[in-house]
């Protein structure tokens, strides 16, 4: 009871009550879709603003229920949470997300896949064994797996994510702070984190060519970044205005509708082959 109150990020919520009668029928359809493949990856290009080439893509969940149609994941992964069965859905991100970096190297153009973890999962104290597992299952070099940590996850609980990033790093998995600055990051405890890249929040990039000083807060992240020996990627790049105040700040990789959506697995690959055309 006593950690309990320690984690700001899982203190009540309201919005998230799993008693309800509509939360709890959702939750037993979401298990269900567990363990039925209806929990399916989408895919994001991170692409790199001097080269033009991609880096990675982030995984993002999907929910294609039989009813509701396509669901998003801010409306069940905070029930997820809330619920114990964020571990299992974690891990079923995982390895699906291995097993296309897999289809990736055998089709000879391996990509990073970025996997997102939740805030529970840094304190879960097994997570190191089950990527190391999950690598091994689909022979992927820990260097193709990236770890998206939200900076309010990381603050929450900073000496068991720093323990746990620690160990995640030494395995050679790349590390990124999702999220930033839209939390409180204490910057004497960035230094202190293995960490390899700073994803700037959309909040500052969306509205970056109207808003001076959101172009100035990006601008400083770019370069904190870059001070603490870090590659800086803006998330949210919806238009050409923004990908050029990015490219004139120095900044590393650009990921937002502009450049491509969200896409199935199938789609990515369409669209990649497109793009290298
Ligand atoms: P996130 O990790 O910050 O992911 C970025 C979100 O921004 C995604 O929403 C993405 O579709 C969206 N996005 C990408 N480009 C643009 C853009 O140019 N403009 C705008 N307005 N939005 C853009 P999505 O896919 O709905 O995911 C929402 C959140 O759900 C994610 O935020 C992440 O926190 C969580 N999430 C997604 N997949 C997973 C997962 O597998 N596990 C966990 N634990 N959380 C996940
Ligand atoms: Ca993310
Ligand atoms: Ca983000
Ligand atoms: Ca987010």
């Amino acid at each position: 009871i006593a950690k309990t109150q320690n984690l700001g990020v899982f203190a009540y919520d309201p919005s998230v009550d799993a008693h309800s009668p509509a939360k709890l029928a959702l939750l037993g359809d979401l298990r269900r879709a567990l363990s039925s493949g209806q929990l399916v990856l989408h895919y994001q290009p991170k692409v790199n603003l001097t080269s033009g080439e991609i880096v990675g893509a982030e995984a993002l969940i999907r929910w294609e229920h039989p009813v509701k149609g396509l669901i998003s994941p801010d409306a069940f992964i905070p029930l997820a949470e809330h619920t114990g069965l964020i571990g299992p859905l974690t891990s079923h991100v995982l390895d699906s997300a291995l097993a296309q970096a897999r289809i990736w190297i055998d089709a000879g153009a391996p990509l990073t896949v970025s996997v997102n973890l939740s805030a529970r999962s840094l304190l879960d104290d097994g997570l190191p064994q089950q990527v190391a597992e999950s690598l091994a299952k689909h022979r992927v070099p820990a260097e193709l797996l990236e770890l998206e940590i939200t900076e309010s996850a990381l603050m929450a609980e900073p000496v068991q994510a720093q323990r746990l990033l620690a160990m995640l790093a030494l395995m050679g998995i790349r590390l990124s702070i999702d999220d930033f600055g839209a939390g409180y990051t204490s910057l004497g405890q960035l230094k202190n984190l293995p960490i390899t890249e700073i994803k700037i929040d959309k909040s500052f990039i969306l509205n970056m060519g109207l808003e001076p000083s959101d172009a100035l807060i990006a601008h400083s992240i770019i370069d904190l970044g870059h001070n603490l020996g870090m590659t800086v990627l803006a998330e949210g790049v919806e238009t050409a205005e923004a990908l050029n105040h990015l490219t004139t700040f120095d900044c590393d990789s650009a990921q937002g509708f502009y450049l491509c959506r969200p896409v199935s697995a199938a789609a990515f690959d369409e669209w990649r082959d497109a793009y290298r055309t």
